[in-house]
């Protein structure tokens, strides 16, 4: 009989355990996305902060020994969620615009009125580094005590270029003290400053000839984002943007289509975008243009929620056409979520998502969204172990018992970082 390999840990007999496996090389599509790659009695074994074995817990035990052991049956195990789109990085906060909103004022209203996105750009400017560090700590704790292991950040309330290069050293320095990882994205083109009010061609100059070419010399971001809406950013103006952040290494994203059907589902699929995030308006041939040119659709229900609009993307359209979709939550000073079980939730209930589709464009599509799926997204033998242990026994709960964290453990990097719904300090 061949000695067992000791191991760092085990989880094992989890009742129901989700791989999503098979979609390293490209997104799950279509009915891909119902196929969670579910292990029943599984086990995990991890060493060195890789997964080494994912398979029956009576044959992962056959092989392997180790110092620690998670007994999780009775308990789903899923991979570590991924959100693909946060606006992380923000001083201040904004509750007094619930009440404006519930009165009925609009996004863009309460955007030229002086609040909004400038109120929040005050802030930020006004916080020091220090402070800003302080700030998106506690909001990262949050984070990954609710399940998200990987999460996207932009920039975009500095607005000045110090004060992006403030904002994106602060996602820089988070992701490498743990626990959650980061990946920048560097959105100076959020909102017109208000020293820009009236000169929106002059400001997309400087962007494209100054900010993105030190931002790239600095190494501070992967993405290039840019917020293309009527009256903000219009296609042309994001076009440029876009096409100046990837002569210099940087991927195209996009705010596309969220409030206006200006056609940034079109141009996403014209500048090879990775992804085109919102899409509540894109048009059905811009749908059809970006699954032909590989973009991935991040889906945000908790953004048309919290600015009270009846409209929410259309995620059935997209999955039956072949589209492939991501989740993210949207982040930011007017929509502000921490829990990523909550966004699987209004995807269930606003996108009509099943809860499988749900939590597949929640691990390995978002991954694709930031550019990691062969390294996450997936419990797969080589991947990082990001993994979560859930208070349910059944994958359906999530989306279906919503409102209370049902966290109970978070693996990252092989190492359990949550345990028992708490922080491991
Ligand atoms: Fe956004």
């Amino acid at each position: 009989m061949l000695a067992k390999t000791n191991v760092d840990l085990i989880i094992e007999h989890s009742k129901q355990l989700v791989t999503a496996r098979g979609h390293s090389d490209a997104p799950a599509i279509g009915l891909e996305m119902e196929d969670l790659g579910r292990i029943d009695d599984g086990a995990i074994a991890v060493n060195d902060g890789k997964i080494l074995a994912v398979e029956r817990t009576s044959e992962v035990l056959a092989n392997y020994s180790a110092m620690k052991t998670i007994d999780a049956s009775g308990r789903i195990v899923t991979p570590g969620f991924i959100d693909a789109h946060t606006h992380l990085v923000f001083a201040g906060s904004r509750e007094t615009e619930l009440e404006l909103k519930i009165k009925g004022a609009g996004y863009l209203e309460i955007l030229q009125s002086g609040g909004g996105i400038l109120r929040t750009v005050r802030d930020t400017r006004a916080a020091s580094k220090e402070q800003l560090l302080q700030i998106c700590k506690k909001r990262c704790m949050n984070l990954i005590t609710h399940g998200a292991t990987t999460v996207e950040a932009k920039s975009g309330y500095g607005l000045t270029l110090e004060d992006e290069i403030k904002s994106l050293e602060v996602v820089r320095q988070l992701s490498a003290e743990g626990p959650v990882t980061l990946v920048s994205t560097f959105l100076g083109a959020h909102a017109i400053p208000p020293e820009y009010q009236t000169r929106v061609s002059e400001y997309v100059e400087q962007v494209c000839e100054e900010w993105i070419p030190e931002i790239a010399k600095r190494k501070l971001a992967v993405f290039c984002d840019v917020f293309c809406e009527k009256g903000v950013f219009e296609i042309e103006d994001s076009r440029r943007i876009l096409e100046a952040g990837k002569r210099l290494g940087l991927i195209p994203k996009i705010h596309a289509d969220e409030l206006f059907p200006l056609g940034g589902a079109e141009l996403a699929a014209q500048v090879g975008a990775v992804s085109a995030d919102h899409l509540l308006f894109a048009s059905h041939s811009g749908l059809l243009q970006m699954k032909e040119a590989g973009v991935i659709a991040v889906l945000l229900p908790a953004a048309p929620l919290t600015l009270m609009l009846d409209k929410y993307a259309d995620a059935r359209r997209m999955i039956a056409d072949g589209v492939p979709v991501a989740l993210g939550s949207d982040l930011s000073p007017s929509c502000w979520l921490e829990n990523h079980q909550l966004i699987i939730a209004l995807a269930c209930y606003k996108l009509r998502m099943t809860p499988a589709e749900a939590i597949m464009a929640s691990t390995i599509n978002a991954a694709h969204a930031i550019r990691r799926g062969h390294e996450i997204g997936s419990i797969e033998v080589g991947k990082k172990a990001d993994i979560l242990i859930l208070d349910a026994d059944d994958y359906r709960f999530l989306g279906y018992r919503f409102g209370r964290n049902v966290i109970d453990s978070v693996v990252k990097n092989g190492h359990v970082v949550v345990e028992d719904g708490r922080f491991n300090a």
